[in-house]
């Protein structure tokens, strides 16, 4: 097992790997079904998609305003069987360019990250977001966009079935647990979602800007890998 020191050097800015999953596309008639249907037969209809049906269905998502300032959706990706699920609070300007969650220098961060727990995205690990589509200019999701988009994480938990949530941010952490407190008081214990357990940590966007703070989120990986042991 590596070290402290090896684990925190393995989680510096060099890139380990680009380890890239497929997302998982579907194609399908999902552009009909998109239109038309009210808020509960909308979340029902999604509370019944299957994986091959469920890229194109969010692609063709208009239930908010993002879907109008989107380049391209990003549903998720990685393996579709993870006992991890990490879940970060929206797409970023790379992402929207992509249609991959977490790439570039937040997503080599993450790699990494991975890569000391002996992971990778889509080995065992599946990312997404809370919210599919990228808010114009990063701006902080609307309550309204992410009740909208609520469904989609839902049946991902659901087709996954993860036995660990790894929350990135505190954004995506108050988000999910429906509170409003700082990552402070969130780190450090298990929480829920759905019933799965959740742990909470710090967006790599962030620690990308305060480099200390690593040590403290290898600490939240550990806890994570106990819970989930
Ligand atoms: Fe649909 Fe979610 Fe995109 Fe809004 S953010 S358009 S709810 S997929």
């Amino acid at each position: 097992m590596a070290t402290r020191a090896e684990v925190l050097a393995e989680l510096g800015l060099t890139p380990v790997w680009r380890l890239r999953a497929d997302a998982v596309r579907g194609s399908g008639d999902a552009a009909e079904r998109s239109a038309g249907d009210g808020a509960d037969a909308r979340t029902s209809r999604i509370a019944r998609l299957a994986w091959d049906a469920f890229a194109a269905d969010v692609d063709a998502c208009t239930a908010c305003g993002l879907c109008r300032t989107r380049q391209k959706s990003v549903p998720g990706v990685g393996d579709v069987r993870a006992n991890w699920l990490l879940v970060g609070e929206a797409p970023g300007a790379e992402e929207d360019a992509r249609g991959e969650p977490f790439v570039g220098q937040a997503g080599r961060l993450l790699d990494n990250m991975l890569a000391a727990l002996g992971l990778a995205r889509g080995r065992n690990v599946y990312i997404a977001n809370v919210l599919k589509c990228r808010p114009p200019n990063n701006r902080t999701p609307e309550p309204l966009e992410v009740a909208a988009c609520r469904p989609y994480l839902d049946r991902q938990v659901a087709l996954i079935g993860p036995r660990l949530i790894l929350a990135l941010g505190k954004s995506a952490a108050n988000t999910l647990l429906g509170i409003d407190a700082t990552i402070a008081s969130l780190r450090g214990r298990v929480h829920r979602y759905q019933g799965v357990p959740l742990v909470v940590t710090y967006h790599p966007a962030y620690l990308l800007r305060n480099l200390p703070d690593k040590a403290k989120a290898w600490d939240d990986l550990l806890l994570a890998r106990r819970t989930l042991a």
